[in-house]
């Protein structure tokens, strides 16, 4: 096991290219800070062109070795680096929390479930089947194999440095491609520990590759870089755009996990108390800036009072504070501009007729240096107001009434998103009904945490194209080929 500064140096971070610990040919920097300190914690090389280039061209020459080796032994390295995160999962989580301000038991879970699609993939792969196909004359055999795509690049997110990674990388080496990782420049440090443990696994060099920087330069590389074949990106619905845009030029194959704007809908005929806790654990967990967390939640006029009441209570019992002390459930939002958006979000549903049931401000006195804003619950919500059409993404809960099944349905749907909504019910007539009615790619019914490495997950309309996990996600990272093969019947 190793400590936390041996998995990664703080004072002196280096990008992780073709097996070696490498520093920006510019020896520029860029600082990450700690958003519940405001002090800065290290320095991550800026990386750019030259440096994405190399990690390409490393990646390509690794491809050869790494797609001839069986699924077994490629198996057998996840598994090997899925046991390495395993051991070093305290400090794992503890960078996380350093770096973009998760609290630590939520990081420890983080690393338990990103190592976890180590493991999927690592059996999965065992299990890329081909086919064959009757033919339409004697002669012919009709034989379909699936092929790794090539080189990849993995783009992602800061709100789980790990888990978004290891869901690219998970199904990627599996399927005997090879790639670099940009990690988001707010949770770099998570990607180059991760590295680490790739090295230590003994992972041949060149197989996987973490680049750190600025996103302009990276991304025009690999996008204009004809080595690399497919392109996996987590992220906003807005850069998603933009980067379907720039894959036009060489028509690369391009996954996105984009945004959400989950419907969290209570009916009159719910558990409330269940509700309530699946309520808190949607909408609080990482502090609000999930892509599934609820973003609206929509409750039975009947039962409003009621629910409001004991999820308020549960609320107010969340402790906030610096990510890395025991028992914090809720820490900072990942930097200053996540916070403003929070409360312009709280300000514009104040001022068009919102209610306020708890929180509402941002938190002073000893965490006045970090981005913390209290857990906040309205009520009287309705569809003029911003936190109903944008992601607010922080611990801000809206409470809408509704009267109606249909209702609440045309509601919910009416959205560009269609990641994840929730519903919560005991009649299983109306579970049937709703769960195929909701026009989203995850239904968590009386579920408020149903991601699983096993389970399909991705969205559908603006929220974005593929999925991950299950064997779904093996997909993305293979060509099917068709062999036709002609031979003569007769000797
Ligand atoms: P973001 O701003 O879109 O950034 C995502 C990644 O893209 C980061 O690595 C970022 O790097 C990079 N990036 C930014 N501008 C780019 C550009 N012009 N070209 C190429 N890459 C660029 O999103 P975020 O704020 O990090 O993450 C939050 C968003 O991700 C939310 O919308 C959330 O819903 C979504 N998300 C979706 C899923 C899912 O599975 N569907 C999961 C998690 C998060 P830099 O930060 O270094 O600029």
């Amino acid at each position: 096991m190793l400590t936390t500064e041996s998995l990664v140096e703080f004072e002196q971070m280096k990008m992780f290219i073709d097996g070696e610990w490498k520093d920006a040919e510019n020896t520029n920097t860029i600082s990450v800070v700690n958003p519940s300190t405001g002090k800065t914690i290290g320095q991550i090389p800026n990386g750019g062109r030259s440096e994405t280039r190399n990690a390409i061209e490393a990646a390509e020459r690794a491809f050869k070795m790494w797609s001839n080796l069986t699924a077994n032994e490629r198996g057998d390295y996840l598994l090997k680096l899925r046991d390495l995160m395993h051991d070093n999962k305290q400090q794992l989580a503890e960078i996380m929390s350093m770096e973009m301000g998760k609290p630590f038991s939520e990081g420890q879970g983080e690393v338990v479930y990103a190592a976890s699609f180590l493991a999927w993939f690592a059996e999965e792969g065992r299990r890329i089947y081909g086919e064959t196909i009757p033919a339409s004359s004697t002669n012919k055999r009709l034989i379909v194999t699936r092929q790794p795509v090539g080189v990849v690049a993995a783009i992602t997110p800061w709100n789980f440095p790990l888990a978004m990674m290891t869901r690219k990388l998970g199904p990627a080496l599996a399927a005997g491609c090879t790639g670099i990782v940009k990690p988001a420049k707010q949770s770099p440090i998570s990607a180059l520990a991760f590295a680490k443990l790739a090295e230590l696994a003994g992972i041949p060099k060149g197989v996987i590759n973490v680049v750190t920087g600025e996103s302009g330069p990276i991304a025009d590389e690999i996008f204009e870089n004809k080595t690399v074949r497919k392109i996996s990106f987590t992220g906003s619905t807005e850069i998603g755009k933009l980067l379907v845009s720039k894959s036009a030029a060489q028509l690369k194959r391009l996954s996105l996990e984009l945004g959400g704007h989950a419907p969290f809908i209570v009916f009159e005929d719910a558990d409330l108390e269940l509700a309530a806790t699946g309520a808190v654990a949607s909408k609080y967990r990482n502090t609000g800036q999930t892509c599934v967390c609820a973003n609206r939640v929509y409750v039975h006029r009947s039962v409003m009072e009621r629910f409001s009441e004991i999820l308020i209570q549960k609320v107010k019992e969340l402790k906030v504070g610096n990510s890395l002390e025991s028992g914090v459930q809720v820490g900072p939002l990942v930097s200053k501009e996540g916070l403003s958006k929070v409360e312009e979000h709280v300000k514009d549903a104040l001022e068009k007729g919102a209610r306020l049931l708890c929180g509402g401000r941002r938190m002073d006195g000893e965490l006045a240096d970090g981005n913390f804003y209290e857990p906040t619950v309205l009520t009287d919500v309705n569809r003029t107001m911003l936190v109903t059409r944008e992601e607010t993404f922080g611990p801000v809960a809206p409470l809408i009434p509704f009267d109606s099944e249909e209702e609440v349905l045309s509601e919910a749907n009416d959205t560009d998103y269609g990641l994840a909504a929730y519903f919560y019910t005991e009649n299983l007539s109306r579970a049937i009904r709703v769960s195929e009615a909701l026009e989203f790619g995850i239904i968590g019914m009386n579920d408020a945490v149903p991601a699983v490495p096993q389970a399909p997950f991705g969205g559908m309309k603006e929220s974005g194209i593929g999925r991950e996990g299950g064997h779904q996600g093996l997909d993305e990272y293979l060509e099917d080929k068709f062999i036709s093969l002609s031979f003569q019947t007769k000797k």
